[in-house]
């Protein structure tokens, strides 16, 4: 057959592999992000009830109105922005489809793309399935954050598009008051649409509060915001999220969206509807809930010899393993998930240029029941 490949350089994703292998070896799996816990009861029992009593065609193009309307009470309440339910919300399946659909909508062939090292997976491929051009800056070190100078710099007349994503996958840096002005002075000046990735915006710790573009005027006028209540509901299998955008961007996130899968999961839609409205206190109770994985995982891997960086927010914490071993971070991934019975991430593989990423440094994910965290620190303090 006489095709050209579109992606021939991607392979299968990082977390796929490490999952897989995870599993092979009987590894505690703290590689891909997912809880090995379950949803709230309640929400799973809506989710039942609502798949016993009707709710099992498809769901109006944007998402059933009873969960719009509880995403914009919501973005109303931590964000402070009205935003009109009907025209400016979105229900997606999961955030991944909503990243794609926001790409697809706004980038042009030759149009460039600013992006941040390292960085989240679905994004570069999106925007070159576009015919679009990934620019890739780096986040600068130890803190992980943003450059604005070179931003500035890396800006040409092709630019059409900033994605940000904080709090950050991989690293748990998050966003300060002063990156959002930047970020909105930037975006005003060079007419940029930003894509923010905001699905561990409840994950935010030590009294910090997260960040939204949708609390700038300036920048919910001219952003996608994407959420996931995969992250926030501890269910990723569910594979359910939304954007907030103008009505104007949303119409064109829409015209995608339509073509791509057309409507998300019915049932999850309604359950998550209920469980939202039954229980305001569920998003309040995460920062406290996950800040206290990271702090048991963090105090119970004191005694090993990694050096533990700073986890501000996500449910990932980076680990350096430079005082135990001098090889790269995937075979080091590999020895981990093999060897010793803990998986986990590589974060070379979240650079556009894995090999100039040097630095000892692998991903553990702490979304996981005490015990769990517990049994992997003892493990790894024996290295
Ligand atoms: N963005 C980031 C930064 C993520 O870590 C994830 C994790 N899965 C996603 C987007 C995708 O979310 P979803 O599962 O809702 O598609
Ligand atoms: N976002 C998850 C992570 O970073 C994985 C999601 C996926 O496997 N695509 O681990």
């Amino acid at each position: 057959m006489n095709f050209i490949s579109k992606l021939p350089d991607v392979g299968t994703t990082i977390f796929t592999i490490m999952s897989q292998m995870a599993e092979d070896y009987k590894a505690i799996n703290l590689s891909q992000g997912y809880p090995d816990y379950d949803p709230p009861l309640e929400l799973k029992e809506r989710l039942n009830w609502h798949v016993n009593n009707g709710h099992n065609q498809y769901a109006p193009l944007a998402g059933i109105a009873a969960l719009r309307q509880q995403c914009a009470f919501k973005i109303k309440e931590y964000y402070d922005r009205d935003v009109n339910w009907d025209t400016e919300v979105t229900i997606t399946p999961g955030a991944t489809e909503a990243i794609y659909c926001a790409i697809t909508a706004i980038v042009q062939p030759g149009d460039e793309v600013i992006m941040f090292d390292p960085v989240y997976d679905c994004y570069d491929p999106a925007v070159r399935l576009s015919g679009g051009v990934p620019i890739h800056l780096k986040l600068c070190s130890p803190e992980y954050s943003i450059d604005w100078r070179q931003v500035e710099s890396a800006i040409s007349s092709k630019t059409k598009v900033i994605i940000v994503n904080f709090p950050h996958n991989p690293t748990g840096s998050i966003m300060s008051d002063d990156d959002m002005m930047q970020l909105e002075e930037i975006a005003v000046k060079y007419d940029l649409v930003v894509i923010s990735d905001e699905v561990y915006e409840h994950f935010v710790f030590d009294g910090k509060k997260h960040k939204s573009v949708l609390s700038s005027p300036k920048l919910a006028a001219r952003s996608f915001a994407v959420f996931s209540f995969g992250k926030s509901f501890h269910a990723t299998g569910w594979k359910t999220g939304y954007v907030v955008a103008s009505a104007l961007l949303t119409k064109e996130l829409r015209a995608v969206h339509q073509f791509v899968t057309f409507v998300a999961f019915t049932p999850v839609q309604f359950a998550l509807a209920d469980y939202m409205a039954s229980n305001p206190e569920h998003l309040q109770s995460l920062p406290s809930f996950y800040e206290k994985k990271r702090d048991i995982f963090c105090s119970a891997l004191k005694e090993s010899r990694f050096i533990i960086k700073p986890s501000k927010g996500t449910f990932f914490q980076l680990a350096d393993y430079s005082r135990i071993a001098d090889v790269p971070d995937k075979v080091y991934a590999e020895y981990l998930t093999q060897e010793v019975g803990v998986a986990a991430i590589p974060i070379s593989v979240f650079f556009d240029d894995p090999d100039s990423e040097s630095s000892r440094v692998v991903r553990f994910c702490f979304c996981k029941e005490d015990d769990t965290l517990a049994s992997a620190a003892k493990l790894l303090c024996a290295l």
